[in-house]
């Protein structure tokens, strides 16, 4: 057996791998990097892949034109890649219409994107929903251009913008009730570690752990796809299923090295925020609670008015607040092993908590119930927990009025769930208390 220090170190050895797998992978909003990507992880999962046409309406938007991506590169008057597609994904904004042309340095200049304050990186930047076109370089190899006079380069963008479809990947693991727990985490990024490679490899290793496990609760759903516009199809297919959500996690930003963060659900007494609270206050990580605001990843759309999701976002430091984020220094060494290993262990604690939450009603409660006669000392340890447990017993009597649940009386006690889950246990089996139904 490994021991707890080993497992979590194996856990985050294996994040970092799959991460690794697929780091080279050119995804988009839609196309073949988002197919590859998908059936690398039903290596793992057996993960169903959605398809929906172009031109198709989802709410207030239309899924677009596909597109895919072959090659693309700058080239020098004799020949010479300067900016290359193959060195590095993020060379291309991605989405970049088909272009094959000869431009002057004054012509190429307004189609270059660079960060001055961080010179040797390259941006990561987007053209989707409009026909335009673009190459990112770090600023040192444009200050380099720059210097070269009357040079002409040679543009080839050999791209393909047409009807096709918008793909996303879907799995759901039943368990003993229909209800579910959502997990989703966007996968349109190209090379880029900690902005969605994290979040897809702790879901899809979060999903093996909970298909390999023998007793499931709740049903599962894992949603695999392209940030809005794949969260939103996703949910105007869905919408006669929602109601079945009874909580729900945007899983993002999980390897950096910063402080594990989790953003409240819109519905702010909602059992999500609750669990993620109770966990983390337990945990030993560092980490900070934070509001519900309408920015940040696709809890935007589970939490627009009309979806109203309890569903929450777990990330460590939030999008746009660490330099490295959008740029070509997200990847591979940014994104740690032990990080990546803890955040999985926050989720796993998180949904341990979810599953071992339920409200109960005590079926003696007319003063308290003579303990002693109901045998519920004999089994007890006889330990420094005796206490602890024995007041456990007293708070889930009091509080299992049917209108508390575990991780109520949990709040308000600040004893740990586990006990008192144990303490419930013990009172069913001596005729003390009864599931609510
Ligand atoms: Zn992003």
């Amino acid at each position: 057996m490994l021991n707890r220090h080993e497992s979590r170190e194996a856990t985050g050895g294996e994040l970092h791998g799959l991460i690794r797998q697929l780091f080279p992978i050119c995804r988009s909003m839609t196309g073949d990097g988002v197919r590859e990507t998908l059936a690398r992880l039903q290596e793992f999962i057996p993960l169903e892949i959605h398809e929906v046409p172009t031109g198709t309406k989802v709410f207030d938007w239309v899924v677009p034109a596909e597109w895919n991506i072959r090659d693309a590169y700058v080239s020098d008057g004799s020949g010479n890649r300067i900016i290359d597609f193959k060195a590095s994904n993020l060379h291309l904004v991605n989405g970049s219409m088909p272009v094959r042309g000869r431009f002057t340095w004054d012509e190429l200049k307004p189609k270059l994107h660079t960060i001055p304050s961080m010179p040797d990186a390259i941006p990561y930047r987007t053209c989707f929903h409009k026909e335009d076109w673009g190459f990112c370089l770090s600023q040192n190899t444009y200050d380099a251009m720059e210097q070269r006079d009357n040079e002409t380069y040679e543009v080839v963008i050999d791209s393909t913008l047409e009807d096709g479809s918008l793909t996303y990947g879907e799995f759901t693991l039943p368990g003993e009730t229909d209800q579910e727990i959502l997990l989703y985490s966007h996968i349109c990024h190209p090379s880029l570690a900690n902005d969605n490679l994290s979040g897809i490899s702790i879901a899809t290793l979060m999903a093996r752990q909970l298909l390999r496990q023998s007793r499931r609760r709740y049903t599962y759903r894992f949603v695999f796809a392209p940030a809005t516009i794949g969260a939103i199809t996703w949910l105007a297919r869905n919408q006669s299923q929602l109601h079945k959500i009874r909580h729900g996690l945007v899983l993002s930003l999980l390897g950096d090295g910063g402080p594990i963060t989790y953003k409240k659900s819109r519905i702010s007494n909602a059992d999500i925020n609750v669990a993620a609270a109770l966990f983390l206050e337990k945990s030993g990580f560092e980490y900070s609670i934070r509001e519900f605001e309408p920015f940040g990843y696709d809890e935007r759309q589970f939490c627009s008015p009309g979806i109203n999701l309890p569903m929450g976002c777990l990330m460590r430091t939030p999008s746009g607040e660490f330099p490295e984020y959008h740029t070509s220094k997200d990847d591979l060494d940014f994104v740690k092993p032990e990080s990546l290993a803890n955040s999985f262990a926050a989720l796993s604690g998180i949904i341990g908590l979810l599953e071992a939450d339920e409200i109960f009603i005590n079926l003696k409660p007319f003063g308290e119930p003579r303990l002693g006669k109901h045998g519920l000392y004999e089994s007890m340890p006889e330990n420094e927990n005796r206490l602890e447990f024995q007041q456990a017993v007293q708070w889930v009597l009091n509080l299992s009025d049917g209108g508390h649940s575990l991780m109520a009386i949990a709040q308000r006690s600040n004893i740990g769930l586990p006990l008192l889950r144990q303490a419930a246990d013990r009172l069913i089996a001596c005729g003390l208390l009864a599931p609510h139904k």
